[in-house]
């Protein structure tokens, strides 16, 4: 069997053993004589697996009773729009922190369905030669004194943890009067984190936890409780929670897989041993680029970084396009930067081994000396 580098930026890798137990089970599911993918999502086989994953999700991020965990589809996208339907209510205006092209699309949505504004945009934080566009745009998250702008009385404040695009991320989630409401797409579970401070959390699986098609939010019920009744059923949150997601049909192969996802990472020893690898390997990355900088320029503050994409840029497009290639030859694929930001983005999601991170530093290390 032949497995690369991954190092795409969503879908992107998904651990072995998790794969290699769905392909065991795939024709014959633990004896059903048919796969997961051809039972009811009212069966008694199909129900063990969804509420298993909820039940590893809430395991695995440490959420008690006051937490719901739903599975609903239509990406993180969907959210974009979803969340203002269910929260922006009238007279109540919406907080977004701009850290990137996806809090911008998740504000553009707010606007069929009420009030909400850019309170901080970290746009204007230009490094090294200035751009208009590229990689140099969003270089740190806002956080400390500059979350003061904030309102108290907003329905919500809505952020981004980690920018895919431009390789940022909140190193501590911060506290805010408002209720806080989070993308976590890119990096849901890279570690653990402080859920009670956080009122709705969503993310499409695809990055760390699963195959695209199932997005994941937990909610804080009491939070839940104050959304809209008066929007369609099937967009409505509190129809989700009232029926365990299986509300219609939900995407079982991805919920499965998931399940499989989830399994792996609690027998490794849970979002501690996730952290402590997912620091190892970006210590070892940003490690080889600052030794390099001379070579090898990477923009985003020290305090912004981010743990799960990792960008940076050689001297020149050809040059950045050469490493690309040349990676791309040995087996480590995916590691174009995003077609709006150009340069190199390394994806080192949680099933990215230190392995790979060490080979494609090994790499980087060898392309400075021979294109110095
Ligand atoms: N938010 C973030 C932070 C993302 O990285 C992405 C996708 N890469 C999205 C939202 C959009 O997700 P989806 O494709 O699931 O709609």
């Amino acid at each position: 069997m032949r497995r690369v580098d991954n190092f795409n930026a969503g879908p992107s890798a998904l651990p072995l053993p998790a794969l290699e137990r769905a392909q065991s089970e795939l024709c014959d599911f633990e004896g059903t004589g048919m796969s997961i993918i051809e039972h009811s999502h009212r069966g008694k086989a199909y129900e063990k697996v969804h509420f298993e994953a909820i039940a590893l999700l809430k395991e695995l991020c440490g959420l008690g009773d006051d937490r719901v965990v739903l599975f609903v589809q239509g990406g993180a996208s969907q959210v974009f729009a979803t969340l203002p339907m269910n929260f922006l209510h009238a007279g109540k205006r919406a907080d977004y922190v701009i850290t990137g092209g996806w809090s911008e699309k998740a504000l553009e949505e707010t606007k069929f369905f009420g009030e909400a504004r850019a309170a901080i945009t970290t746009a204007g934080s230009h490094v090294g030669t200035p751009g208009p566009e590229g990689m140099q745009k969003f270089t740190r998250v806002p956080r400390g004194a500059e979350l003061d702008v904030l309102d108290p009385d907003a329905a919500y404040v809505h952020l981004t943890s980690n920018n895919t695009l431009f390789g940022t991320q909140y190193a501590e989630i911060p506290a805010t009067k408002a209720p806080l409401v989070i993308d976590m797409s890119s990096d849901i579970m890279c570690k653990p984190v402080d859920f009670s401070k956080i009122s709705m959390v969503y993310a499409g699986a695809q990055k760390n936890i699963g195959p695209s098609g199932v997005t994941i939010l937990i909610l804080d019920k009491a939070f839940l409780a104050t959304a809209r009744e008066d929007i369609p059923t099937i967009f409505r949150y509190g129809t989700f929670a009232k029926n365990d997601s299986l509300y219609n049909t939900p995407p079982t192969f991805g919920i499965y897989l998931m399940r499989n996802v989830l399994a792996h990472t609690l027998s490794i020893g849970g979002l501690e041993a996730v952290e402590a690898t997912n620091r190892k390997k970006a210590d070892r990355l940003y490690g080889a680029l600052d030794a390099l900088s001379d070579f090898y320029s990477a923009p985003v503050e020290k305090e912004s970084r981010s743990t799960m994409n990792i960008v940076w840029k050689t001297k020149s497009a050809d040059l950045d396009k050469k490493f690309v290639e040349e990676a791309t030859k040995k087996d480590m694929v995916g590691l174009a930067g995003h077609r709006s930001t150009g340069g190199i983005r390394a994806s080192i999601y949680n099933a990215v081994s230190f392995e790979s991170v060490d080979r494609l530093a090994t790499f980087l290390e060898d392309f400075a000396k021979t294109n110095a």
